[in-house]
């Protein structure tokens, strides 16, 4: 039994959610105190619980204290049944963030499996729908594993009402190595738009092409969305290269005004494409779990994140497995493992 206090390191949802699927790939049952400690309203959200019962549906887990507001819960696993799931959040909660916590035992699992999640796809703190679909998941099919995921509906903060589809076909996973990300073949930014004035989109495709003043104009595009599909907004920035495809995303948000998100969406591309290097911010965590699986493999990546540390504490934890992390001459980082 591993005892976790939630409130260490990044202290947020994500350590509850890589134990939950740590805790199905090892056998290791664990517990789990001051949940998400180290947010602003700790405690289990909508989106948590909805991870959790995921985690324990696939798993055939026997999971005790899972209601929102609840900062303790116990997770015991059983074994991985991969099958036809759905999952309904039933707010904007991240539909990714339940992916994250169910994907890998599946993956590794005996069968296919084809998951529909109801919830929030573009929505701030979480990866949007572009993420999965053209960051992460090609990624990890490179380690053997098929991994397809379709949008069938967006989901906006706070209405959701969003929904995918995931589908997984098992295979063994062989490790990788990522370290460069090969030639830059093209950037595109998009501004969605539901149900919301179209200058806003204008807006934010404006001062983004200030900041990637080198991406042609025809690169910057708004997308109208049915206004039903909303309230909401969520600018996409995507730079595809030889050997990844990288998005940096922000969401509309009352009181933030669209220039800011902008600013902050490019101004952490331009980082990226800077830096040489292979993970941006957030694919840096969420490729520690499926690498730590594969036993090895190596990847280059931006300034280290206090999401990655986290989870690396926590796979050590249930796994034994370290990953080492170096910075080199030229300010790029090197995780590597095995
Ligand atoms: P937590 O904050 O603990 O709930 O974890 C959030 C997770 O979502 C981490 O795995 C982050 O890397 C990921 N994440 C947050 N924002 C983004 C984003 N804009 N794009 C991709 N992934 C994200």
């Amino acid at each position: 039994m591993i005892t976790i206090d939630g409130s260490e390191g990044e202290g947020g949802g994500q350590v509850l959610r890589y134990a939950a699927a740590l805790s199905l790939l090892t056998g290791e049952p664990f517990t789990i105190t001051n949940i998400r400690g180290g947010r602003a309203k700790p405690g289990l959200m909508r989106q948590h619980v909805t991870a959790l019962e995921a985690a324990a549906a696939i798993g055939s887990a026997e999971c005790s204290g899972l209601a929102v507001g609840s900062s303790d819960l116990s997770f015991r696993p059983g074994s991985v049944v991969p099958g036809e799931y759905h999952f309904a959040i039933g707010t904007a909660g991240s539909t990714a963030l339940v992916v994250q916590t169910v994907l890998l035992p599946l993956m590794l699992a005996d069968a296919p499996s084809r998951i529909v999640i109801e919830g929030g796809t573009h929505a701030a703190s979480a990866p949007p729908f572009e993420f999965l679909a053209h960051t992460l998941l090609p990624v990890l099919t490179r380690m053997g594993p098929r991994l397809s995921v379709s949008l069938e509906r967006h989901g906006f903060y706070p209405r959701g009402g969003g929904r995918i589809v995931l589908d997984i076909a098992p295979a063994p996973l062989t490790p990788i190595e990522c370290i460069e990300r090969g030639a830059f073949h093209s950037g595109k930014v998009e501004a969605l738009i539901a149900g919301i004035p179209f200058d806003i989109a204008d807006r934010e495709l404006k001062t983004a092409r200030k900041v990637l003043a080198d991406w042609p104009e025809d690169a910057f595009a708004p997308v109208q969305l049915p206004a039903d599909h909303g309230p909401g907004n969520a600018l996409l920035i995507t730079a595809e290269c030889e050997h990844v495809t990288e998005v940096m995303s922000a969401f509309g948000q009352i009181g933030i005004p669209a220039e800011r998100l902008a600013k902050t969406a490019a101004k952490r591309m331009a980082g990226y494409l800077a830096s040489g290097a292979f993970a941006g911010p957030y694919l840096q965590d969420q490729l520690l779990l499926p690498f730590a699986c594969a036993g090895a493999g190596a990847f280059t990546t931006v300034k280290l994140s206090e999401h990655t540390r986290t989870a690396a504490a926590l796979i050590a934890r249930f796994t034994g497995r370290a990953f080492a992390f170096r910075e080199d001459a030229e300010g790029r980082w090197l995780a590597s493992l095995g």
